[in-house]
C-alpha cells in the first residue's frame, strides 16, 4: 500500500502535525476506552483503528483502557471479548491493560482539591430535585441550597460518604461551576456518587463512585494522553473535561477531539440494541455472524485487514453519515478475491451419472488454487461417474442466455471435460432426481471438436467429495436506518439465516481449518466456522456473495 492510502489527510492528523511542529508535543500518545458492558461493533472498529492507527503511524503508543466506572454493568467476559477483538484487528496497546478503576485513589484525592479550591460541594437534594433545579436549555438552572456549604463542612460531609455513613442517593459531590450556563453540563455536574456496588477490580472498597466525566479526563491525563479522540457526542463535554483537568493539580491537560460516528445502514450500532438481538434470541449470540459486532465479523469471515481498509474508506471526519453496508463488502470482496483459494462445493446437489465413464475409475485432476496467482498453487480433484452439479446450473430447455446444462445440450465441468445432458431421469411426482450424461473424453484442457459448451459450471465427485453444512447469511435488517425504526426488532430480516445441511465439497476442503476462507467458484466465499468445523462435521459460512445482489434489489424498489 502507498503512504498515500494508509496516511490520507483529515483535520486530526493536520493538529497533530501542529504539534509536533510547534514542540508542543514530542510525541503521540492516544488511548481506546471501551466501557466493558458488551461486545464491541464495527463503529468501534473505527474508534480503534484511529486510536491505535494515528499512534502506529507516529510511533506513538496507544493505551487499551476499561471505562468501569459502573460497577454494575461489567463484566470480565467483556473485557475479555474486547481485548481479543482488539488484538485481532491487527492492532498492540501499549504496556499492561488499563483501567479507570485503577486511578479511583488518585480520582478521589483531585475530588478533596476541588473541595479544597471551593470549586466542589456536597449536594444533598433529591434526584428530582436536583433535575428541577437544574433548569432546561432555555431556561438557566437555580443554585442549591447547599451550594454554599463552608469548605471544612464539605470536606468532612465527603470523608464521611466515602465511610459509609449515608444510604446510596442521600447524597452527591457536584463540581461548583455555573448553573446558569447554556451548556448543561456545566451547571454542576455530579461528580461522586453514592452506590454501594461490588466492583470487579476494587471489591467493596468504594461505596462511592466517580462519574464518567470526571473520571475520562484525569485518567487521560493520569496516561499522558496527548490527543484524546472520542465521538462527537462528547463535543458539549469538552468544556467540562477541560473545567476539571484546569482545576486540579496535574501537569498533563490531552486535547479532546472529536469525530463523527461511523454508521452503516442495514445494521445497528449500539450495544444497547445488539444486547437486545442477544438477549431475545434473535441471533445466536453476540458472535453471530450476522452481527456487526467485531466478533461476528470474524466468524463470518471478514479478513481483520478488510475491516481496517473499510473505516480508511470512510474517513475522518466531523460529518454525520451513514455508509452504505456495500462498501464495507465490497472491501471484503476486493481482499478476499486477492487472497482466497479457491475450490469447488455444491450447495444444492443434483446427481449425474456419466454413462459412458467407467463405473470404478478415479481420475486425479489438477486444479489451480487461484486464477491469477500461480504461487498459490494448485490442488487434485477427482472425476468418477457419478457427480454432483447445482439443482441451478440445470433446466429441462431454456434460451441462449441460459448458460448452464440443458438437455440435449453441453457444458464445460469446471477444470474438468465437456459433457452433454441426454435425460433427466424423474421420480413419480415429476421431479427431477438425476441426469444422465454422457462426456467427450477428448475436452480436457482444449476445446471440443465441432460444437461448442454453453458455458462452465462447477461440480464435485459423489465418491470424491465431503458432505459439508453450508450456512447463508444475508442482511439483518430489512430497512437501511433499523435504529430509526419505532421497534427495530419489527424491521429484522425473516430470511437472513438459510441452512443447506446436505452440501457436498470437493475433498480438498476436508483440512480446511477454522477461519479458513475460501472462494467457492461461482458461489460466493465461505468460511470455515471458527467454533463448529471440525473433522467430520465441516461447517462453512457464507461471507459474502461474489457480486452485489442488494444493488440491483434496491435499484428496482426505487425505480
Ligand atoms: P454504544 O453506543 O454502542 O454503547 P459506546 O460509545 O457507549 O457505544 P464505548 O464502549 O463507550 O461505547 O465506546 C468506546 C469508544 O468507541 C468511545 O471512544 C466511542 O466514542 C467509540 N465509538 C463507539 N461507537 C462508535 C461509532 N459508531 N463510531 C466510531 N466510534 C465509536
Ligand atoms: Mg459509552
Amino acid at each position: 500500500m502507498s503512504t498515500e492510502v494508509t496516511k490520507p489527510a483529515n483535520f486530526i492528523r493536520n493538529i497533530i502535525d501542529a504539534d509536533l511542529a510547534s514542540g508542543k508535543h514530542q510525541s503521540v500518545q492516544t488511548r481506546f476506552p471501551p466501557e466493558p458492558n458488551g461486545f464491541l461493533h464495527v463503529g468501534h472498529a473505527k474508534s480503534i483503528c484511529i486510536n491505535f492507527g494515528f499512534a502506529q503511524d507516529y510511533q506513538g503508543q496507544c493505551n487499551l483502557r476499561f471505562d468501569d466506572t459502573n460497577p454494575a454493568k461489567e463484566e470480565t467476559a467483556y473485557a475479555k471479548a474486547i481485548a481479543a477483538d482488539v488484538e485481532w484487528l491487527g492492532f498492540e496497546w501499549s504496556g499492561e491493560i488499563r483501567h479507570a478503576a485503577d486511578y479511583f485513589d488518585q480520582l478521589y484525592h483531585f475530588a478533596e482539591e476541588l473541595i479544597q479550591k471551593g470549586l466542589a460541594y456536597v449536594d444533598q437534594l433529591s434526584a428530582d430535585e436536583m433535575r428541577a433545579y437544574r433548569g432546561t436549555l432555555v431556561e438557566p438552572g437555580k443554585n442549591s441550597p447547599f451550594r454554599d456549604r463552608p469548605v471544612e463542612e464539605n470536606l468532612s460531609l465527603f470523608r464521611q460518604m466515602k465511610a459509609g455513613d449515608f444510604e446510596d442517593g442521600a447524597m452527591a459531590l457536584r463540581a461548583k461551576i455555573d448553573m446558569a450556563s447554556p451548556n448543561m453540563n456545566m451547571r454542576d455536574p455530579v461528580i461522586y456518587r453514592i452506590k454501594r456496588q461490588h466492583h470487579i477490580r476494587t471489591g467493596d472498597k468504594w461505596c462511592i463512585y466517580p462519574t464518567y466525566d470526571f473520571t475520562h479526563c484525569i485518567s487521560d491525563a493520569i496516561e499522558g494522553v496527548t490527543h484524546s479522540l472520542c465521538t462527537l457526542e462528547f463535543e458539549d463535554h469538552r468544556p467540562l473535561y477541560d473545567w476539571v483537568l484546569d482545576n486540579i493539580s496535574i501537569e498533563c491537560h490531552p486535547q479532546q477531539i472529536e469525530f463523527s460516528r461511523l454508521n452503516l445502514e442495514h445494521t445497528i450500532t449500539s450495544k444497547r440494541k445488539l444486547n437486545q438481538l442477544v438477549v431475545g434470541n434473535y441471533v445466536e449470540g453476540w458472535d453471530d455472524p450476522r452481527m456487526p459486532t467485531i466478533s461476528g465479523m470474524r466468524r463470518r469471515g471478514f479478513p481483520a485487514a478488510a475491516i481496517r481498509d473499510f473505516v480508511l474508506r470512510t474517513g475522518v471526519t466531523k460529518k454525520v453519515h451513514t455508509v452504505e453496508m456495500s462498501l464495507l463488502e465490497n472491501s471484503v470482496r476486493e481482499n478476499l478475491g486477492e487472497n482466497a483459494p479457491r475450490a469447488m462445493a455444491v450447495l444444492r446437489p443434483l446427481k449425474i451419472t456419466i454413462t459412458n465413464y467407467p463405473g470404478d475409475k478415479v481420475e486425479e485432476l489438477n486444479a489451480p488454487n487461484h486464477p491469477q496467482d500461480e504461487s498459490m498453487g494448485s490442488r487434485s480433484i477427482y472425476f468418477t461417474k457419478e457427480i454432483y452439479i447445482d439443482q441451478a446450473d440445470f433446466r429441462e430447455s431454456a434460451n441462449k442466455k441460459y448458460k448452464r446444462l440443458v438437455t440435449g445440450k453441453s457444458v464445460r465441468l469446471r477444470n474438468a471435460y465437456v459433457i452433454t445432458c441426454d435425460e433427466a431421469i424423474k421420480d413419480a411426482e415429476g421431479n427431477i432426481i438425476e441426469l444422465h450424461c454422457s462426456y467427450d473424453p477428448d475436452t480436457l484442457g482444449k476445446n471440443p471438436e465441432g460444437y461448442k459448451p454453453k458455458g462452465v459450471i462447477h461440480w464435485v465427485s459423489a465418491a470424491q467429495s465431503k458432505k459439508a453444512k453450508v450456512r447463508l447469511y444475508d442482511r439483518l435488517f430489512n430497512t437501511p436506518n433499523p435504529g430509526a425504526a419505532e421497534d427495530f426488532l419489527t424491521t429484522i430480516n425473516p430470511d437472513s439465516l438459510e441452512i443447506l445441511e446436505d452440501a457436498r465439497v470437493e475433498m480438498s476442503l476436508a483440512d480446511a481449518k477454522p477461519e479458513d476462507v475460501f472462494q467457492f467458484e461461482r458461489e460466493g466465499y465461505f468460511c470455515a466456522d471458527r467454533y463448529e468445523h471440525k473433522d467430520g462435521q465441516l461447517v462453512f459460512n457464507r461471507c459474502v456473495t461474489l457480486r452485489d445482489s442488494w444493488a440491483k434489489i434496491e435499484a428496482k424498489g426505487s425505480a
